[in-house]
């Protein structure tokens, strides 16, 4: 009775437009998701179907032929069960569990593993050629990582991948070859359907121009390859922050989902070569013209001359990230590209892939630095191409700086909150910036990475990394990655879509705070050309106050090649090892021996290596008041294998049977004694015999040796122990050009040198404890 009392007159009218409203949010709501959460929904759905039933046929005759292979676990189990199976052993089984931490340790900000105090066990693929490469080593790539079930939750591009092996990097820096995710051949029954009854459907409606409108300024006239909501091409614009209020984005107050813009220049040719980031093939007549134009980038440059500059590529992100929400204030970011004779068509998409899949008001502006790059298609050629985007911005260095000062260079002019540094062959992918954003908005001293994912260097193919890796180092000072074992990732709980705290940074792709950079000193503007400066800002970040996270709900793929496409101004090889010497020299305390110790001895001689003036940098540290490297050892990477000493204890003879003593300024020996002090030595990384501060010199005129003070650039403190086979007890004089071994009197009393013999037991020398070899 009162219900119908209420639908009379106005009250009708008003029960009217409130169902009229309700049915207008619902349709805005399913339009919104549409249009804007998944580039080729639909499209891609139906081809990843296609595809499975084409996988099904193809089972049974070879599995090199499947185009999306699954990880090989157990075959009686489908690819999306087994993935059932590991969440709910990850998530359920062990869910509950604190995280093992260190006494005294802060507690980590939710969210964030810490991996301080644990024993993950770490699994490096590096390079061992430190001056080779920066990003060089590449995460391990994970053949179908995202099952087909979870490509199909995503209706996105199918996930390409591999034959269930590991890729590691090859000796030479490359990536090994790979089973490339590939387009479905033209002369298959069922993709020629797959194609066909795509096309035309799902293009005719699927894609609209739209235009996003950043306070009234246009910035992208593109096309989203999905059905748009009619209302919103009606209106010709979206507003980022009409999005923000849209109920399928916002979740609570202050919190969203991420958006996962994709917008295009022109409708996406699905035919084109490299589209959804699939392998693309270089036809056998033009096979000649692309080898010769390799080294042009030292990838495929013919392929990627071919591919769309905005091209779609699979969304790699975890099935997790799709229930995380970022806040809705989040800062405006400079996106800054250093380029040195960069391929145009990886340059152009490296910023498309940046002005198309972020939310442009949270886009300030990308800064293209040129680091006096010698070709003319870099030059007024690209000044007109980007003329089109406002956004865009050119820097022209009037000389080579090198990538170090060309980033302070980008830095100096940027105007976002927060800098974000990207190599200039990526791809952005769908959805990569809020994550980075929001972390650096949670804490300014955050410092955000992205996951890094592999563009194949030779079809130019999307590939996908596995999870749970981080970046660290090995000595000397070489950059690699390591997974988490899967028995910390259950002890901990820890999931995929968990920012992982990251010793050091690959170097080429990150977020931070721009006035933290400030503060932190930015990088060491004494630092040349390339190399190096990954580690130096990653242990300026941790030991001042800082954390550098990976973040895997943001990926960006990047071209890893073999060789840099640039000159070094300086020979590279020395250029990296002066950078690294001046990172040693400030940040790793008596840990720098270690470092040097690791076939950089020849550093130690500053009449062969000038490397530079290091005050400043001193300086800055002390101002800082940065911890020290133990402390960061201990509590960021406690993994990492650093004994001070490749040797200590006792020095016994082995053929009088008694232990050097260094008593009264003067070596002797005495009755092997280990609570004696003065019967305490070490042997160091840089090979020197020493007490505290005082070092055995060998006095090779006078076949006998003395005590000085320690000073590890002097040649004459050093000896050789356990360096080859025939003499790997003896303690070797280094500056003779014969050998001369150290040799105690038989009477006990007389030490002195004398040529080396393999067989004499007063030549012998053991130390009670060896760290290394
Ligand atoms: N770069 C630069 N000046 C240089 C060397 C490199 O601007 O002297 C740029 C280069 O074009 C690239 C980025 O710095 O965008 C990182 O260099 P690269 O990709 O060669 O390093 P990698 O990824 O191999 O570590
Ligand atoms: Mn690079």
């Amino acid at each position: 009775m009162k219900v119908s009392k209420y639908l009379r007159g106005s009250g009708r009218f008003l029960a009217f437009v409130f169902v009229a409203s309700v049915l207008w949010l619902l349709f805005d709501m399913a339009a919104l998701r549409l249009s804007i959460t998944d580039v080729n929904g639909q499209l891609m759905k139906d081809l990843v179907l296609k595809e499975r039933q084409l996988d099904k046929t193809q089972k049974t005759v070879t599995t090199n032929l499947r185009r999306y292979p699954v990880q090989k676990v157990n075959p009686d189990v489908e690819a999306s069960e087994r993935s059932e199976q590991f969440r709910r052993q990850v998530g359920e089984v062990y869910r509950g569990k604190k995280p093992r931490r260190m006494n005294g340790e802060k507690k980590a900000k939710p969210g964030v593993h810490d991996l301080a105090g644990s024993d993950p066990k770490v699994d490096v693929d590096q390079n061992q050629n430190p001056s080779v490469r920066k990003i060089s080593p590449i995460h391990k790539v994970t053949p179908g990582i995202a099952t087909e079930k979870e490509v199909l939750a995503k209706t996105k591009a199918p996930s390409p991948g591999q034959d269930g092996k590991h890729t590691k990097l090859q000796s030479n820096g490359t990536i090994p070859p790979q089973t490339p995710p590939k387009r479905p051949p033209k002369d298959s029954p069922q993709d020629a359907n797959t194609f066909q009854k795509i096309e035309p459907d799902a293009l005719k409606h699927a894609v609209q121009t739209i235009q996003i409108i950043n306070k009234g300024e246009s910035v992208v006239r593109g096309n989203v390859t999905a059905k748009p909501p009619q209302h919103l091409v009606n209106a010709s614009s979206i507003q980022t922050r009409e999005l923000l209020n849209s109920t399928s984005v916002r979740k609570k107050d202050g919190l969203h989902k991420v958006m996962n813009l994709d917008v295009t220049i022109k409708p996406r040719d699905t035919d084109a070569p490299g589209q959804f980031g699939w392998a693309a093939e270089v036809p056998l007549d033009d096979l000649e013209e692309s080898k010769r134009r390799w080294s042009e980038g030292y990838f495929n440059v013919f392929l990627s001359d071919r591919i769309p500059v905005d091209r779609a590529i699979p969304d790699t992100r975890p099935q997790e990230c799709m229930q995380n929400l970022v806040h809705d204030e989040l800062p405006t970011t400079s996106v800054i590209f250093c380029f040195v004779d960069e391929v145009w068509s990886t340059l152009l998409r490296s910023v498309h892939s940046v002005l198309n899949r972020s939310p442009p008001h949270l886009l300030k502006e990308i800064l293209l630095v040129d680091d006096c790059s010698t070709k003319d298609y870099l030059k007024e050629k690209l000044d007109a191409y980007m003329a089109q985007y406002p956004k865009v911005r050119i820097i022209r260095l009037k000389e080579r700086h090198g990538l170090i000062r060309a980033r302070l260079a980008g830095a100096a002019e940027a105007k976002g909150d927060v800098l974000t540094f990207l190599d200039s062959h990526i791809e952005c992918n769908v959805g990569w910036l809020e994550p980075l954003l929001d972390r650096v908005h949670i804490d300014r001293r955050k410092v955000a990475c992205p996951v890094i994912e592999v563009i194949n260097d030779k079809d130019m193919s999307y590939v996908m990394v596995d999870n749970f890796q981080r970046g660290i180092f090995k000595w000397p000072l070489v950059f690699g990655w390591s997974t988490l074992s899967t028995d910390y990732i259950r002890k901990n709980n820890i999931k995929v879509s968990d920012p992982l705290r990251c010793p050091v940074m690959a170097g080429g792709l990150f977020s931070i705070d721009r006035k933290y950079f400030y503060e932190l000193g930015a990088y060491d503007p004494g630092l040349d050309v390339w190399g190096g400066e990954n580690m130096e800002i990653s242990f300026k970040i941790w030991m001042c106050g800082g954390e550098i996270e990976i973040i895997p709900c943001s990926r960006v793929g990047h071209i890893f090649r073999g060789e840099n496409p640039y000159a070094f101004p300086k020979d590279r090889q020395k250029t990296v090892e002066r950078n690294l010497a001046r990172v040693a020299e400030v940040w790793l305390d008596e840990h720098k021996e270690i470092f040097y110790g690791h076939g950089y001895l020849h550093l130690l001689d500053k009449n062969l290596i000038d490397i530079g003036n290091l005050t400043e940098q001193i300086q800055l540290r002390k101002k800082l008041q940065c911890k020290s490297f133990k402390w960061y050892v201990e509590n960021v990477y406690p993994e990492l294998e650093a004994p001070l000493a490749k040797a200590e204890g006792l020095v016994f003879n082995v053929g009088t049977r008694k232990c050097l003593v260094q008593e009264k300024g003067s070596l002797s020996f005495g009755i092997c004694d280990l609570s004696k002090q003065s019967q305490h030595f070490s042997y160091s990384w840089v090979r020197t015999l020493r007490q505290n501060n005082t070092c055995v010199s060998a006095q090779v005129a006078e076949r006998g040796v003395a005590l000085e003070a320690c000073d590890n650039t002097k040649p004459h403190l050093r000896w050789l122990h356990k360096s080859n086979k025939i003499l790997a007890e003896h303690l070797i004089a280094e500056t003779h050009f014969q050998h001369l071994c150290l040799e105690a009197g038989s009477e006990g009393d007389i030490v002195s040198l004398k040529p080396c013999d393999g067989s004499s037991p007063y030549q012998k020398w053991h130390f009670t404890h060896y760290f290394a070899q």
